[in-house]
């Protein structure tokens, strides 16, 4: 993948100025669709697999929010990033928790009362407090994960009571290759959850991201009422796994 990368570096540096280009204007149009405008809604580059090389000269573009979904590979690109604002957006298992502690401003993926736990007892350890968002399986998936729906509710109430966490607001990912009109709706139903916790009153008044939408549906998660969108592919092109993946 690395030669390749290098064969290659104009292209894809030429590419990601155009796909930023592009990504920024259909983001300001769906915003202005929905009554807000493009200030309001936060782009986080899904950087996974992609160099940090490349991701720098994303960086230099103006991308200035990243998201990382493996531990390992964040790590490993970590010291050869330029000065981003770096989240966590991936699965995350409660022992690799200490590695993240303190160098992500967010993590964005906390589903169970176990993970919630963790961070919490790691950042009260460090002297810390983790801002997470609380990850909602929208679509009931068994592969996915993400706390039920029914049981949002309640995780919702135990964070708001954990010290050392900070709950900033809801992630989702809806199943794919739905429908628009399907897709929507999931989106829709995610809105709906976040105004209503929003709406309740919590410790800490700080419910202000609804992190939805991906390169496929971005625009449209926006429409719904996404101020958050995590955008990969459509930034960096296609994905390259290295073989065994
Ligand atoms: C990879 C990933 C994205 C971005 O996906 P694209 O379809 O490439 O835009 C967003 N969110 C999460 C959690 C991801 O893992």
């Amino acid at each position: 993948m690395t030669e390749k990368w290098s064969n290659e570096w104009g292209q894809k540096c030429r590419d990601l100025e155009e796909n930023w280009k592009y990504v920024q204007e259909e983001i300001a149009k769906a915003a202005l669709r929905a009554g807000k405008t493009a200030e309001d809604i936060t782009l986080l580059a899904a950087t996974k697999t992609v160099p940090a090389a490349v991701v720098n000269h994303g960086i230099r573009l103006g991308i200035r929010h990243i998201g990382e979904n493996r531990v390992q590979e964040f790590l490993s690109k970590e010291a050869d990033l330029l000065p981003c604002d770096r989240q966590f957006i991936g699965h995350l298992q409660t022992n690799k928790v200490r590695q993240l502690i303190g160098r992500v401003s967010m993590i964005q993926s906390v589903d169970s009362e176990k993970l919630l736990a963790e961070i919490s007892r790691l950042s009260l350890a460090n002297g810390l407090c983790t801002d997470i968002l609380l990850e909602v399986n929208i679509g009931g998936e068994e592969s996915k994960s993400g706390v039920a729906p029914e049981a949002l509710e309640e995780l919702a109430a135990k964070a708001a009571q954990t010290p050392g966490v900070r709950v900033r607001g809801l992630m989702a990912i809806p199943p794919a290759g739905r429908s628009s009109a399907e897709t929507r709706h999931y989106f829709e139903k995610m809105t709906q959850y976040f105004i209503d916790m929003r709406a309740k009153k919590s410790d800490n008044g700080t419910m202000d991201y609804l992190s939805m939408g991906m390169s496929a549906d971005y625009a449209l998660a926006i429409e719904a009422g996404a101020n958050m969108v995590r955008v990969g592919s459509a930034l960096f092109g296609a994905r390259e796994y290295p073989a065994g993946r």
